[in-house]
């Protein structure tokens, strides 16, 4: 039997985030998509697609733990291609934001919480967080003080060698970035001392945010050029900005709407009454109930929900009227009732002793 441990490179004890961690890396390094040339990719894939099949899935673990058989699917029609691989891990069908772009600085990904009524207005939000930013003693050279980067003896200066490499078809002479200078074309013999050579440094850094009214939990901002610098003054990375909208208990969210639960007393929707809705942005508004009020009627509070994301105006705040038919009666209570049943004709059973309220 297969050791699928070992095929991920986990511990036997590994946590399902662990197995999690290392099938995404794998899968990114082994995916066919990613290897397009290499026909031996599709029958690694499938291994550690297999291996992270039986060990994500507790049941299957435990099977495979006791040495049980396990029969498979096929697994290509559940992970699908590289993207929707990816996306199924991060919840988006964009471009994996932790890979490090060649040339540039990496894309990073933060996430902003903000409140409802935040939401529905638009906010602006201070973030901060950590990314790569250019060594300020060697301006991201990565060379000591004094020096300069040489040519890398080993391309000269292409960033890239040509290489033998031997395939199904022959050997065959491809192209490879160079190893000695990792495609930079040069090589620094004597490194900066603050940054060790790395050109980039961890930094601590504050950006004001615009959050746009009508945004929901789950979307992405993009900010273009905000990511970590890129060493040497290549290109900056972007930043994505993940909104979390935090939920306020008096309201749930309808597209632009919002929907409000208001609960009045049976004599209130009869007779008709005056109240007190609270708006997301804070205060109230007065509504009008009219006499007769029925149960599940809507009122509707124009331009008092949420912000239409990139248009204008609100959406509506929609107040779902509900009637407080009482569980309990006095004595009292009760009489009134049993008074105004006469009064309407109406015929309702008679009095058991448990219903009254007990004293
Ligand atoms: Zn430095
Ligand atoms: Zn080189």
């Amino acid at each position: 039997m297969k050791d699928y441990y070992e095929i991920l490179g986990v511990l036997p004890d590994a946590t399902p985030d662990d197995i999690k961690k290392a099938f995404r890396y794998l899968a990114r390094q082994t995916h066919p998509d990613a290897n397009p040339d290499d026909p031996a990719a599709e029958s690694r894939f499938r291994e550690i697609a297999e291996a992270y099949e039986v060990l994500s899935d507790p049941d299957k673990r435990a099977r495979y733990d006791r040495g049980e058989t396990l029969e498979f699917g096929d697994l290509f029609a559940n992970f699908g291609s590289l993207n929707d691989l990816l996306g199924s891990f991060f919840g988006g069908g964009f471009s994996d934001p932790f890979v490090k772009r060649s040339g540039g600085g990496q894309d990073l990904l933060v996430e902003s919480r903000v409140t409802l009524a935040e939401a529905a207005l638009g906010v602006d939000k201070e973030l901060t967080f950590h990314a790569p930013r250019a060594c300020s003693e060697c301006h991201g050279s990565g060379a000591k003080d004094g020096t300069e980067p040489v040519t890398c003896g080993r391309c000269h200066g292409q960033g890239s060698v040509q290489v033998a490499r031997r395939t199904m078809l022959g050997t065959m002479s491809v192209v490879q970035t160079c190893s000695q200078c990792g495609g930079r074309g040069e090589v620094v013999e004597s490194l900066c001392p603050s940054c060790g050579g790395q050109r980039l440094v961890e930094a601590k850094r504050t950006l004001t945010v615009h959050i746009p009214a009508g945004i929901d939990s789950g979307s992405r901002l993009r900010l273009r050029g905000e990511g970590g610098e890129g060493p040497g003054g290549t290109r900056p990375g972007d930043l994505y900005v993940q909104v979390a909208v935090e939920p306020d208990p008096r309201f749930v969210r309808s597209g632009f709407d919002l929907r409000h639960r208001l609960t009045v007393g049976v004599t209130e929707a009869a007779l008709g009454t005056e109240v007190a809705v609270p708006l997301v942005e804070g205060g109230t508004v007065s509504l009008e109930i009219p006499p007769g009020t029925q149960p599940g009627t809507t009122v509707k509070v124009p331009r008092a929900g949420i912000g239409r994301l990139n248009s204008r105006g609100r959406g509506d705040l929609i107040v779902e009227i509900d009637v407080d038919i009482p569980r309990e009666l006095s004595e009292e209570e009760e009489q009134l009732m049993r008074k105004l049943a006469e009064l309407r004709a109406e015929n309702p059973a008679a009095s058991r002793g448990r219903r009254r309220r007990r004293r």
